[in-house]
């Protein structure tokens, strides 16, 4: 892939995704086809028809033996061709467990050509927009294979790595943070200078954003809890002492030297008042779009954000997970709840696996031949030496750009909650949450965070759901509008469940208000446990009893639906 992009490129290779895909797999195939794994199915080689039939579709699982080989030091060659320099890890929030992925530089290349693509298609719908961006990045310190090599999240590596170091200066100044912000191996020391340098040159912020919305709300909301320590910062021209990281607290105060005493006023008058409503666009006016992830489980934050930015666009751009980047949205200015990603036909080699296949692996298609409207998971045959793996999200094809498919992000494949034998997915719960979202909305409360899981500890077993509320004004937990939430959520669930509950084969369903923060805390056990912030995605169902022990704890109030939902909806 080239490393100099223009939105010609875009044209060009959308236009020409066929070729490009079936040249991409017999690169791939010459460098890997001799390494221990493919060795075994193709026998030396390339030959794509002899991939298809021979080279089986896996799972994490299956090749795990063989990551783990190289990272315990064995030659790449059981695996890749190339050169392994390091491992990706997964957020394992988003899918269950962590893992780790062999790359090489390559990959933050990948990274750097898709960001640069994603400019250039926002630079079309916001061509005029001189200014500065303030998004919320983070890393989290390296660790190390036992063969000494580094093992990181995509994100934490594309920062620390020198491609963005040596980044030209006029993409270095578009940020409101210095690098070293970013680079602070303290998360909230980290979140802390973001805002104190956005807010410093608030009137140059054209653009705010974050990789998820997940990481945005959480600013918006740490930023309701210090503002008028951060105000005091900028007042006096001096850091808080807690900041300790030396080279982030050195590059921050060059920012916010010369007090500024009319500044700190003007922010303390609009995080003073009592409602928050629009306080993206009254502290940053001249801020004209979101841009953060907000399909899939990120959906759930669209109404806070919006609440947040006086609905300003909220644009999500791209789609990607640690085993391949796939592509990104044309299409900014359409609405978040109508996203689709356009894939970029030369990062890896991607099919896709009916989800109705009923076991026939044959009827896998290439990229160029999914269907409109149907349903796929994709599966990626990757440079570095992933061979024809299941990502286990399912997608759906919604148009074409060129010859190349389109897709709207539908849900993880596993993430499923079930008492009996219903089955309820992650897009059935959270189209229930977007209906119970307006019920809560009309009584002024709005839905922080939430997760799910199936309680099956007692007959009938029933859904728990908790929940983290916050108020437009003062929080005030109406008994009547969360037991109304309850029905709306069981009323929206699909046929079986309302069947089952009608007959008592489910029990009512319950939300579990919990504390403010516990939401906070839930993450801080996920990254202790090995995740990274930038990629935190609260997972929409938890079994994890450490992590479930974390929201009993916090549980303020209980609340159920007092009637089973009727069976026709
Ligand atoms: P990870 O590799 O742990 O960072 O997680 C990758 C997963 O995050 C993907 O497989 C998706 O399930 C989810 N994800 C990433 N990008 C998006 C997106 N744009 N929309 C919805 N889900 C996404």
């Amino acid at each position: 892939m080239s490393s100099i992009l223009m939105l010609n490129d875009l044209e060009e290779i959308t236009l020409d995704a066929e070729q490009i895909q079936d040249d991409l797999l017999k690169e791939i195939l010459t460098l890997n086809t001799n390494t221990e794994y493919l060795r075994r199915f193709l026998h030396g080689s390339s030959d794509k028809k002899l991939f298809k039939k021979n080279v089986p579709l896996v799972s994490y699982e299956d090749v795990k033996p063989y990551i783990e080989r190289v990272a315990n030091g064995e030659p790449w060659d059981v695996i890749s061709g190339g050169l392994i320099t390091r491992f990706l890890r997964s957020s394992g929030t988003s899918g269950g467990k962590q893992k780790i992925f062999p790359v090489n530089d390559l990959v933050i290349e990948q990274m750097g050509n898709i960001f640069a693509l994603r400019s250039l298609v926002m630079s079309k719908h916001f061509s005029d927009e001189q200014g500065k961006t303030m998004e919320f990045h983070y890393i989290k310190p390296e660790s190390t294979t036992p063969s000494g090599l580094p093992v990181a999240a995509a994100f934490t590596s594309f920062f620390k790595s020198d491609y963005f170091k040596n980044r030209p200066s006029k993409s270095k100044s578009e940020y409101t943070s210095p690098d070293q912000v970013i680079l602070c191996p303290d998360n909230k020391q980290s979140l802390y200078c973001h805002l104190l340098c956005g807010l410093s040159q608030r009137d140059e912020v054209v653009k705010v954003g974050a990789t998820f919305a997940h990481s945005l709300v959480r600013a918006i909301d740490f930023l309701e809890r210090n503002w008028k320590e951060l105000c005091s910062n900028i007042r006096l021209g001096h850091v808080s002492e807690w900041i300790t990281d030396l080279d982030c607290r050195s590059s921050v105060s060059v920012i916010i030297r010369v007090p500024n005493p009319e500044l700190a006023d003007l922010i303390e008058q609009e995080c003073s008042q009592k409602s928050w409503e629009g306080i993206i666009t009254r502290l940053w006016p001249r801020a004209k779009f979101i841009q953060c992830i907000l399909t899939g489980q990120m959906a759930q934050y669209i109404p806070i954000l919006e609440f947040y930015s006086n609905k300003l666009p909220l644009v999500s751009t791209v789609y990607g997970c640690s085993e391949t980047l796939f592509g990104l949205n044309v299409d900014p200015l359409c609405k978040p709840q109508d996203v689709s990603y356009t894939f970029v036909p030369n990062i890896s080699y991607f099919e896709f696996l009916p989800v109705d296949h009923d076991g026939d692996m044959t009827s896998i298609v290439d990229l160029v031949n999914v269907k409109l409207g149907c349903y796929y998971e994709p599966v990626v045959t990757t440079i570095f030496g992933l061979n024809r793996f299941k990502i286990g999200d399912i997608l759906q094809v919604t148009g074409f750009y060129n010859r190349t498919p389109q897709f709207r992000f539908v849900r993880r494949k596993n993430m499923v909650l079930s008492v009996e034998t219903e089955v309820t997915t992650e897009e059935d719960i959270l189209k229930a949450l977007a209906c119970a979202t307006f019920v809560l909305e009309s009584s002024n409360l709005m839905l922080m965070d939430f997760t799910c899981f199936a309680d099956i500890s007692s007959f009938p077993g029933h859904y728990v759901c908790y929940w983290e509320i916050k108020s437009k004004d003062v929080v005030q937990l109406d008994e009547k509008v969360l037991v109304e939430c309850c029905s709306v959520l069981e009323e929206s669930f699909g046929a079986v469940y309302r069947l089952k509950r009608g007959t008592g084969l489910i029990g009512a369903l319950e939300i579990r208000v919990v504390q403010q923060g516990t939401f906070d805390s839930l993450m801080e056990y996920f990254i202790s446990r090995g995740g990274s912030m930038a990629q935190y995605k609260t997972p929409i169902c938890i079994n994890s009893p450490e992590a479930l022990a974390v929201l009993e704890n916090n549980v303020l109030a209980r609340f159920y639906s007092e009637k089973s939902p009727p069976l026709d909806s």
